[in-house]
């Protein structure tokens, strides 16, 4: 059992609950349960060092609401949230078996007798650290289902889309991936994959990576693949930029170097802010948006685990939402004159909430019950 006196509600305006615990000696989890109007908040929990608290805490909420955004938009009886452990993600044997034990407690008191938030794999966290998880708590997913190669598929289907949805403006009528200068950033368990479907799809690959291990693992199967430094990434000529690695890969100090025509990758947040979605659109450059290109991962949990589809269907399946919502999202886009950062957002917005979003929060709800159900 874990003691509920070690959980702390942090009262989140729009949040319906984030949740605090330092759940071993110096290693603090956050979870955050943005909105569950479509059903229980699905997002996995990530391992990783921050700055500070507050860093960690913005992170773990700008993602659960991508959560919200992702399930919705990928049409799943699902709601948002994310967890994360602040902690160096090498920690391993006993120590990190311990934490993720904990962990899984903790998941395990913010659900009470209520489904309300379902854990998985994220970054720095793989399948058996969730069957460790799981031994604390039944309130997890992607245990049956590896995400990470179904996520990969559905970067890899926006990829297709995007540049045949564009092939006239950006690539003088060529929709083929063949020749196209590809760049992924992280070859990790997304970026892998990946490699390996544009390398079949006839793509010039260009890799990065941090870690030199990747980078060979990835070498021994495409030794076609160039490699570039991680600080030389950005200002790559290329025609379409993957980044699978972290968040705010475009900011404003670097946007005006960014040379590629499409980026399209899994990493969540790719964007620092909101207005860089517009600027890269005045340069004629095409952002799909992440929740999108990396809804694969999750559409595979509902599919494969709770839906019971083959992995055929799964495949299918994922391949023709990300095409549907891609396209949904540009004309909307150009409809309403809306970037497309901002045009897949006021899509989901209507989905959810019919354009309204909820402020409600944990704390209202448990202060007038009675008021917020009606
Ligand atoms: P991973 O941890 O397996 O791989 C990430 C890789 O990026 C690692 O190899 C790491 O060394 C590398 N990396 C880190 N910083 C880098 C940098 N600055 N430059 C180059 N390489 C760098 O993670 P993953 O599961 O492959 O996920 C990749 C991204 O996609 C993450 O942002 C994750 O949140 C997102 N995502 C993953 C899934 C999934 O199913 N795994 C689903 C949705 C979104």
């Amino acid at each position: 059992m874990f003691d509920i006196n070690r959980v702390s509600i942090l009262n989140v305006p729009r949040w319906e609950a984030v949740y605090r615990a330092e759940i071993c000696p110096g290693i603090v989890s956050i979870v955050a349960i943005h909105d569950t109007t479509r059903g229980r908040a699905l997002g996995g929990c990530r391992i990783l060092t921050y700055e500070n608290e507050s860093a960690a805490l913005t992170d773990v909420l700008r993602l659960s609401r991508g959560m919200t955004f992702k399930n919705a938009i990928a049409d799943l009886p699902l709601g948002g949230g994310k967890a994360l452990i602040m902690c160096d993600p090498e920690i391993a044997g006993e120590e990190r078996e311990r934490m993720l034990l904990e962990f899984g407690k903790f998941v395990d008191a913010v659900n009470g007798d209520r489904e309300r938030y379902i854990t998985a794999e994220d970054m720095n966290t793989t399948v058996s650290d969730m069957l460790v998880v799981k031994r604390t708590t039944r309130h997890i997913s992607g245990i049956e289902v590896d995400p990470s190669p179904y996520t990969a598929w559905g970067v890899y289907c926006a990829v297709k889309s995007a540049t045949r949805f564009f092939a006239d403006d950006l690539f003088g009528g060529n929709g083929d991936l063949r020749g196209k200068r590809i760049l992924i950033q992280g070859i990790g368990k997304v970026g892998h994959t990946m490699a390996e479907h544009l390398d079949k799809a006839g793509a010039e690959l260009f890799v990065s990576d941090i870690n030199p291990s990747s980078i060979d693992r990835l070498l021994t199967e495409v030794p076609s693949a160039n490699v570039v430094a991680p600080d030389k990434v950005i200002d790559q000529e290329v025609d379409i930029f993957v980044p699978c690695a972290g968040g705010e890969v475009v900011t404003k100090y670097n946007i005006d170097n960014v040379k590629f025509k499409i980026l399209c990758g899994a990493a969540n947040n790719q964007l620092a802010t909101t207005p860089i979605g517009a600027r890269l659109q005045e340069r004629g450059i095409v952002y799909c948006p992440d929740y999108i290109a990396n809804m694969g991962g999750v559409c595979s949990i509902q599919y494969l685990e709770i839906e019971r589809l083959s992995e055929e269907e799964t495949l299918e399946r994922i391949a023709n939402t990300v095409d549907q919502r891609l396209k949904l999202t540009f004309e909307t886009g150009f409809a309403n004159n809306l970037s497309f950062n901002e045009a897949v957002d006021h899509a989901v917005k209507e989905l959810i909430w019919g354009n309204k979003e909820s402020t409600l929060t944990a704390h209202n709800r448990d202060l007038f019950p009675g008021a917020c159900a009606n």
